[in-house]
Order: C-alpha cells, then structure tokens, then sequence
C-alpha cells in the first residue's frame, strides 16, 4: 500500500495520513467487530499512534462495551460519526478501520482472526494464515514490525 495512504471519514471534516506502511493488518470475524461494524467482519491497519498523522479535526474517542466486558475506544468523526480508528488496550497501537481509506483496496488482511465467528458464506485465501481466536504475534509478524512495535510500548503513548 505504498501509494495512497490517506482516509477519512465521511463528512470529510477528519481526514488522516499513515507515514509508514503498517505493522500488520488484521481482518477480524469476532462478534464485537461484527456489531460494531453492522458487517461480516473488520479490516484493522495496525500502526503507532504517532504514525497517524492527523490532517483536521480530532476525532472523539467513545468508549464501546465489548462481550468480555471491557470497553474499547472507537475514535469517531464528531459530526458524522464515522469510525476510523480502535483501541485494543495495547498502548501506543491504533487499529485504523481500512474502510476509511481513500481507496481500500491497496489493503490485503495479513492474517485473520476469530475465525470461530466467521459468517459461513465467506471464503478465506488459502494462503493467508486464519486462527479461530487470536495468534502469537511473535510467530507471525515480521521482526521490523516486532521491533516497531516494541518501540512504541517503550514510548508508551
Ligand atoms: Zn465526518
Ligand atoms: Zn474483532
């Protein structure tokens, strides 16, 4: 996705740009994602916070219930309401909803996860790596993204 990697949301008064390709991208099948998004799944670009380079107004970050009972923080576009990036807890690390993108389709999913939820009409590549729940990053992450990410706890923002 080297050429555009601009989004926004659908008012346009939030517009961001990612300065670097992401960590890692994950499509999620779980049942919070689907809720959340009213779809069969969500496409989450994994990046540092500081990567996210915001070109207007702050989104608005909301705190949403989650099946676990903890919250997750969806940043929202504070006059159309449009989602563009998550929180999972993991300081530092947004997860920005590729949706959002100017053209989506530069985003293939590195992996996909809580394949256990997955809508029974949707087809997954044989070549891309599906865990029912979650995954260990180390295993399959490259070790830039590792070494990035780790950089970014230590930042801890
Ligand atoms: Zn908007
Ligand atoms: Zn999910």
């Amino acid at each position: 996705m080297s050429t555009s990697r601009e989004g926004g949301c659908a008012c346009g008064a939030v517009r961001y740009r990612l300065t670097s390709e992401p960590l890692f991208v994950h499509c999620c099948h779980c049942l919070n994602c689907q809720r959340q998004t009213g779809s069969a799944f969500v496409i989450n670009l994994l990046i540092e916070a500081d990567r996210v380079e915001l070109l207007s107004v702050e989104p608005q970050p909301v705190d949403v219930p989650r099946d676990d009972g903890s919250k997750q923080r969806i940043h929202r576009c504070p006059i159309c309401q449009v989602a563009v990036f998550s929180e999972y807890g993991r300081p530092g690390v947004w997860f920005v909803r590729a949706g959002t993108l100017d053209d989506p389709s530069v985003v293939t999913p590195d992996v996909h996860i809580y394949t256990r939820s997955k809508v029974p009409w949707v087809t997954l590549p044989d070549e891309v790596p599906a865990f029912s729940e979650y995954y260990d990053t180390k295993a399959l992450w490259p070790p830039e993204s590792l070494e990035r990410a780790r950089a970014a706890l230590r930042s801890g923002r």
